[in-house]
């Protein structure tokens, strides 16, 4: 059951009336509900993206070994519309996607409905990795392609000083870049080479030494109001064109390739037979029949 969502409180008076807002649209069309998936590496934010969203101390938090090692679903409730965030472990295990960690966590969305995907990152990395491609097939492999329809890259630690006489904006451009050139290719969103769809890109600073506006509100380096805007990017999501993913078991059992290659057995087996053995069997039979005889015979 989901609890009352109290945390919206916590905000200040412009987030709140934002929030509501954003809550209604999504009521206007018809949804009353909403459940978002975060994922990504261990350490980079995503349960600290979680508590921020909603304003409460919900995910455990921690600097090292940040990651309870089992997926977690917090609901609240408000004025009749349920918001559901799934907080999940880090993946990756020594420099690789630990396939137990996935297990787990595609058997705890059975029959859960995806709305939104956030792909979370830092933005004050330098560079993105084999690691980083790894998490992507990773997603993309458990749930299809199609979630990427409903995901949004998030960049944690969005309050820097970018280095190199490097412009914010230009600093955010460069590094959403190089994150979503790894999670379009791995999402394999492009038809004839061209992009059909985009993934948003948002930023987000979960210290509590963010900047704030005159408001309260915290803000970005460039003047965003990152909380309601993050809000207001999946609400967009969620009532894209694209369909919500509904995990169901032929979903996690995944396009398994000796289920898919079996139906070609007997077919396989009947091309043996009478293109490849006949075919050897006569030629065997072509030989003896050439082969001189011995002197004995
Ligand atoms: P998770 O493993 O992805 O869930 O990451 P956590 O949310 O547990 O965060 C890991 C560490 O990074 C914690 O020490 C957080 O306080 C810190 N952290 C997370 N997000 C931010 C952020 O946006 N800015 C800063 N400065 N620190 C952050
Ligand atoms: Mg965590």
């Amino acid at each position: 059951m989901a609890r009352e969502w109290t945390g919206i409180q916590q905000f200040p008076l412009a987030t709140q009336t934002k929030l509501l807002e954003l809550l209604g649209t999504l009521k206007e069309k018809a949804r009353d509900s909403l459940t978002i998936l975060v994922m990504g590496k261990g350490g980079v934010g995503k349960s600290s993206t979680v508590n921020s969203i909603l304003g409460e101390r919900v995910a455990a938090v921690s600097a090292f070994q940040s990651d309870v090692p089992r997926p977690v679903m917090v609901s609240r409730e408000r004025s009749g519309f349920t918001l559901n965030i799934i907080d999940t472990p880090g993946i990756v295990e020594g420099g690789y996607v630990n396939d137990q960690a996935l297990q787990l966590i595609k058997r705890f969305l059975l029959n859960k409905t995806i709305d939104v995907l956030l792909y979370v990152d830092r933005l004050d990395s330098y560079r993105v990795d084999n690691l980083d491609r790894q998490i992507v097939n990773a997603i993309t492999e458990s749930f299809g392609k199609e979630i990427w329809r409903k995901g949004v890259v998030v960049l944690t630690h969005a309050q820097l000083t970018p280095p190199d006489c490097l412009s914010y904006d230009d600093f955010v451009a460069r590094r959403s870049e190089a994150v979503l050139k790894v999670v379009d290719s791995g999402a394999r969103l492009k038809k004839h080479g061209i992009q059909d769809h985009v993934i948003p890109v948002v930023l987000v600073e979960n210290s509590n030494r963010c900047k704030q506006n005159d408001n309260g509100e915290k803000i970005l380096p460039n003047g965003t109001v990152w909380i309601p805007n993050i809000v207001e990017i999946i609400t967009n999501v969620a009532t894209n064109e694209s369909k919500s993913i509904f995990v169901d078991q032929k979903l996690i059992d995944g396009p398994n390739a000796n289920e898919r290659g079996k139906a070609f057995i007997p077919l396989i087996l009947a091309f043996q037979y009478f293109f490849v053995i006949k075919q050897l069997q006569k030629w065997i039979k072509d030989d003896i029949a050439k082969a001189p005889k011995s002197s004995w015979e």
